[in-house]
């Protein structure tokens, strides 16, 4: 859960742009934030822990004049929220020439790969996946003399979840797993000024950018003074595919998605995109193979009243990612929409801890109902996941206190029952309600007066893609790669308890 961009402008305030793109991607972490610049002869950074506006002063853009520039939102999956090294853009040399990485998404053979450098004695600051990456690029660099070979190289070396913007003094690079489980796109800006690369299409809105393409799981891109290229096209196999050189405009790179049509071009690859960016994490105004997450996240609510209708009075939306849930309920049972929790949007935002008092008020600091639109009526409430079970019981327990007659509540996805190693902040199947009770069960534990989740084939048949297209394995326990290496250590884990 991180969100990353870049920009290659010569012509433009980069880390102005960066600025406000990572303003688009603030969702996806706000634990720390940073922007980094090639201005043709060195590479700067500035980043901290907190928000991006809580992080940047005007001063800091000032000082960062260059071309090329790459940015980063950081929620920790690996490695310390706290530490100061975890914090993104990464940077290091390689040789004489300096380099700034960011990315996001996690690594399932990071304990191998960390063992590997400190055999070889490389010295790693921090505990992030990110300077393992960079420290392999610089490796496998310094021996072929090419940044794109040590990028290749890397990717051969590395599996699970990336997408990665990286700039040297003069170009940016960006780069997508083999089987793009998280999302990366390509945009122009206005004028033939520049492209920015960005984890979701609304980061290129926010700038002004027009959507080109998406960066194609395996992917090599570099953007440069001679446009966008296809450098390398990195197989599930860990193989150099063919490469389908792009032209100056970044089309004809190795494919990927229309956004118009949401066909795929010439990408015949398995594909394992995360489904849980069209569930809950990414924004609703981000579009993925040509559908809005908003219009996905409908379509889900709308599937939902199909399968497991209620007789009620009022369909609510837990706020944000179950509002369009709820709309799409509201619509497919006729049952009318009503707003019934209102959100403290700052609150969740800050480093300062509640006291102990306060905590115990929970979920009241999040959300409040409102009494008349709840009190004395059958309610539907409609949220996106249950993950443990406990905010949903202090949900249900307050929306009684406030009046509500009845409360059914409905899933837009299915149980939550395996965890994820591929960089969302799913726990370990112990604390999933979803992998240890029945829907009965959990439906008593959270207080509901009945419940119902979303099919698997429901949730897919709302993206317009098929179960192909996805990586579902919090749902159904089938990864898309090999993650024995992180059972272990969870496993360690839980008997430490
Ligand atoms: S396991 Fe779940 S959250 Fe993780 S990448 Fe797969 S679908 Fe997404």
């Amino acid at each position: 859960m991180c969100g990353v961009f870049g920009a290659f402008a010569p012509d433009e305030d980069v880390a102005r742009l960066t600025y406000f793109g990572l303003h688009a991607l603030q969702h996806r972490g706000q634990e720390s934030a940073g922007i980094a610049v090639g201005d043709g002869k060195t590479v700067m950074a500035v980043k901290n822990l907190g928000l991006v506006a809580q992080v940047f002063k005007e001063s800091d853009l000032q000082s960062l004049p260059g071309k090329v520039a790459i940015g980063h939102t950081r929620y920790s999956t690996t490695g310390s929220s706290r530490s100061w090294d975890n914090a993104q853009p990464h940077l290091s040399s390689i040789g004489w020439q300096q380099i700034a990485l960011a990315h996001n998404g996690n690594l399932v053979n990071l304990a191998t790969l960390r063992s590997k450098l400190t055999d070889h004695h490389v010295a790693l600051r921090s505990s992030s996946d990110s300077e393992a990456i960079a420290a392999l690029i610089g490796e496998h660099t310094e021996a072929t003399s090419h940044i794109r070979e040590g990028i290749r190289a890397t990717m051969e070396t590395i599996r699970g979840a990336y997408a990665v913007v990286l700039i040297t003094e003069e170009a940016l690079y960006a780069f997508r797993d083999p089987l793009g489980i998280r999302p990366l796109c390509i945009g122009t800006l206005p004028d033939g000024k520049g492209w920015v690369v960005a984890s979701e299409t609304t980061a290129l809105d926010i700038v002004g950018a027009d959507y080109l393409r998406d960066v194609t799981p395996g992917e090599v891109i570099k953007v440069s003074e001679d446009g966008v290229e296809t450098l390398v096209a990195v197989t599930e196999d860990g193989e150099a595919g063919e490469v389908n050189e792009g032209g100056e405009d970044g089309r004809d790179g190795q494919g990927g998605e229309d956004r118009e049509s949401g066909e795929s071009r010439r990408c015949h690859r398995r594909r394992a995109l995360c489904i849980f960016e069209y569930v809950y994490f990414a924004r609703p105004d981000s579009e993925m193979a040509g559908l809005s997450m908003y219009e996905a996240r409908t379509r889900m609510g709308e599937r939902l009243a199909a399968e497991a209708p209620a007789e009620a009075d009022v369909v609510i939306g837990v706020p944000d990612s179950g509002t369009p849930g709820a709309v799409g309920f509201a619509k497919a049972s006729g049952i009318p929409f009503g707003e019934g929790l209102a959100k403290n949007r700052y609150v969740g935002r800050t480093f300062i801890q509640p006291s102990q008092s306060l905590r115990q008020r929970g979920i009241r600091l999040k959300l409040n109902p409102m009494r008349h639109a709840i009190e004395g009526k059958r309610v539907i409430v409609v949220d996106d996941s249950i993950v443990r079970g406990n905010t949903t019981r202090a949900l249900i327990a307050m929306l009684r206190e406030f009046g509500a007659g009845e409360v059914h509540m409905r899933i837009t996805s299915p149980p939550v029952a395996w965890p994820c190693y591929f960089g969302i902040d799913i726990d370990t199947r112990a604390q999933l309600i979803g992998a240890n009770r029945t829907i009965d069960e959990i439906c008593a534990h959270v207080g509901a007066d009945s419940l119902a989740y979303l099919s698997i084939d429901g949730m897919v048949d709302a993206t317009g893609m098929s179960r192909e297209d996805f990586c579902l394995a919090c749902f159904d326990g089938n990864y898309p790669l090999d993650v024995s290496e992180n059972l272990v250590a969870e496993e360690g884990l839980e008997s430490r308890g």
